[in-house]
C-alpha cells in the first residue's frame, strides 16, 4: 500500500471540479483516508513549494496557490503516487494525455487543476506538512 499526497489547487476549486477530481480518484479505486480545504498563506504555499524555490515561476505559482481554497487529500491505493499522477497528466496541460485530468481541463501550466506527489519522499513531506496522525484515517 502506498499513500500520496494530491491537491485540487485554487482553480479547480474555483472552477467547481472538486467533485469531477475525487470523482475519478474514487472511480480508479484509490482510497481518499484524509480531507480538509485549507486556503494557504502566501508563506505556506512557499513551504510547500520550497523545491521551487529560485524558479522563475516560484512567486506566481505560490501566488496562484495562495489565491483562495484548495482541497487537500491523502490518497491510498498499490502504486498510489504513480496512479495519480498518471490520472493527472503532464505538467503542461498541452503535453497531457488525452483523458486525463489537465488535458480535460486544465488552462495554463500553472493553473493546472491538480497536484500529485512525485516520490515517495516528497509523499512523506507533503503528507505531513498538512495533516497529522489523528487527521488519517487509514
Ligand atoms: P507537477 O509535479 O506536475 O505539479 O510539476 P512540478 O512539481 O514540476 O511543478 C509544480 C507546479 O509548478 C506545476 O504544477 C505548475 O503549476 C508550476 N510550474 C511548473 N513548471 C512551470 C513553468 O515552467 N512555468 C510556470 N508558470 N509554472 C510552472
Amino acid at each position: 500500500m502506498e499513500r500520496t499526497l494530491s491537491i485540487i489547487k485554487p482553480d479547480g476549486v474555483a472552477r467547481g471540479l472538486i467533485g469531477e477530481v475525487v470523482r475519478r480518484f474514487e472511480n480508479a479505486g484509490l482510497k481518499i483516508v484524509a480531507m480538509k480545504m485549507v486556503h494557504m498563506s502566501k508563506k505556506e504555499a512557499e513551504g510547500f513549494y520550497a523545491v521551487h524555490r529560485g524558479r522563475g515561476f516560484y512567486d506566481s505559482l505560490t501566488d496562484s496557490m495562495s489565491s483562495g481554497p484548495c482541497v487537500v487529500m491523502i490518497l491510498e491505493g498499490p502504486g498510489a503516487i504513480a496512479q495519480t499522477r498518471e490520472m493527472m497528466g503532464a505538467t503542461n496541460p498541452k503535453d497531457a494525455a488525452p483523458g486525463t485530468i489537465r488535458a480535460d481541463y486544465a488552462f495554463s501550466i500553472e493553473q493546472n487543476i491538480v497536484h500529485g506527489s512525485d516520490a515517495p519522499e516528497t509523499a512523506a513531506f507533503e503528507i505531513g506538512y498538512f495533516f497529522n496522525a489523528l487527521e488519517i484515517c487509514g
